[in-house]
């Protein structure tokens, strides 16, 4: 006797997303998470179009969500400056945003919920076997829960994909990044969306992301191949950052640090993830699906849930259809949607490694109204990042359409 048809392991963007789609396709779904919600999770909490688009399919309205704030500037700050400011459109929906996790997962936890799944937050999964006919998740204060498929939506260091034997030795992640919350940050900085390229952290970058309240989410990542020392020496980064005048002068002489500086690794590499166990279907950070480019993974985090869902509620039910079907339906929905995006961003992280290709771009970008605007929009994933490279995504309006929650 099956418990569940699914059990989704994680309660973050990618198991609340694929567990509210399979809810809705009538599949019964239990979520278990470590976590008691709400919880925080080390983040930039900046919300790409992209990945607004999917909340927005998903039925979650911004009032849920305590500290939402719209964003319509972006600024960035070459590695000598100066600062180019790239805004998004106004009056037509919104293009970016920014919500602090512990809320944002809370509210999607919530929509979950109401679609019906069966949430079991502060129980851990402590183990995993798969067999033919079903897969078994051990789950902390609960016991055995078996259905029919899993899906493995517990992050980073995803111990599911431990007890099923698929975890890459050694892998710690493609980025290592660093966040800290302030409180009374100065005007520009409680207001638009700051990123600024430091030479000594090419490719990666700083930023600050406006909350509610005037406060800001700061942090600064760095890609770990290319900076693999300074990975160590995270926290003296993080002071003479803050240093910088023109870091500074943005955040204003009366912000605060309101609790302690994290740091958490971000995973990058979707290409290569093994995706699929034997009934297993691995999603979000578990499956490494993050920007290469960026580190974002919000968006890839909602839209790879989404995919294992569709993979598995589009079959014939939970049983009659091989559990082989589901999982290379799944993974062909990934090489479309995800694999070629990356391979784009991998050709651009190569520009923005040296200042000369940062410059070169932000000149570009910068050069007219209309690069500005568009640039903004790409940056913020309202095209799919490989959009030039895969035709069969243009559609008509592509580039002037609105924007999320219109
Ligand atoms: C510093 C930093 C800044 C970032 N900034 C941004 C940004 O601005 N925008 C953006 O889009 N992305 C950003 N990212 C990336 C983004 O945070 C992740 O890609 C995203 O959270 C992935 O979502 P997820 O649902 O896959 O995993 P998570 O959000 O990590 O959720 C995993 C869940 O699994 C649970 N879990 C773990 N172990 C177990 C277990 N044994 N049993 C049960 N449950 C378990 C955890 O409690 C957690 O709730 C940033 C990352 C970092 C580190």
């Amino acid at each position: 006797m099956l418990a569940a048809d699914v059990v989704v392991i994680g309660g973050g963007p990618a198991g609340s997303a694929a567990a509210i789609e399979l809810a809705r396709a009538g599949r019964d779904v239990t979520l278990v998470d470590r976590a008691r919600f709400p919880r925080d999770k080390v983040c930039g909490d900046g919300i790409t179009t992209g990945a607004l688009r999917l909340l927005e399919d998903l039925g979650l309205p911004p009032r849920r969500v305590a500290s939402w704030q719209r964003v319509d500037d972006v600024v960035v700050r070459g590695p000598a400056g100066p600062e180019v400011t790239f805004p998004l459109p106004r009056g037509r929906g919104t293009f970016a945003a920014v919500a602090r996790r512990a809320d944002l997962d809370t509210a999607l936890l919530d929509e979950a919920r109401v679609a019906g799944v069966k949430v079991l937050d502060g129980h851990a999964c402590v183990g995993a076997r798969e067999h033919d006919d079903r897969v078994a998740i051990g789950v902390e204060g609960v016991g055995e829960l078996t259905a029919a498929y899993a899906v493995a939506a517990d992050g980073m260091w995803s111990p599911t994909r431990k007890h099923l034997g698929l975890a890459a030795p050694g892998y710690r992640g493609d980025w290592h990044a660093f966040r800290q919350y302030f409180g009374g940050v100065g005007p520009r900085a409680a207001r638009d969306l700051f990123v600024w390229f430091e030479p000594d952290l090419l490719p990666g970058y700083a930023w600050s992301f406006p909350l509610p309240g005037g406060r800001a989410n700061v942090g600064f990542g760095i890609v770990r191949g290319e900076r693999v020392e300074r990975v160590q020496d995270m926290a003296g980064i993080w002071r003479d950052l803050l240093g910088r005048p023109h870091i500074r002068g943005v955040l204003g002489d009366g912000a605060e640090p309101e609790a302690p500086h994290r740091a958490w690794p971000i995973p990058a590499r979707i290409d290569e993830a093994v995706l699929t166990g034997r009934r297993t279907l691995f999603v979000g950070d578990a499956a490494a699906a993050s920007d290469r480019l960026t580190g974002e993974g919000i968006g890839q985090a909602l839209l790879s849930g989404i995919l294992a869902a569709e993979a598995i509620a589009s079959g014939d039910g939970t049983r009659a259809e091989g559990p082989g079907v589901v999982t290379a339906r799944y993974r062909r929905a990934v090489r479309r949607a995800l694999v070629a995006d990356h391979r784009m961003s991998m050709l651009l992280i190569r520009a923005v490694r040296h200042r000369r290709g940062v410059r070169a771009g932000l000149r570009l970008a910068g050069a007219t109204d209309w690069t500005r605007r568009n640039f903004a929009r790409w940056l913020f994933e309202d095209y799919p990042r490989a959009v030039l490279a895969t035709p069969r995504r243009w559609r008509r309006g592509m580039l002037s359409g609105p924007g999320a929650y219109p």
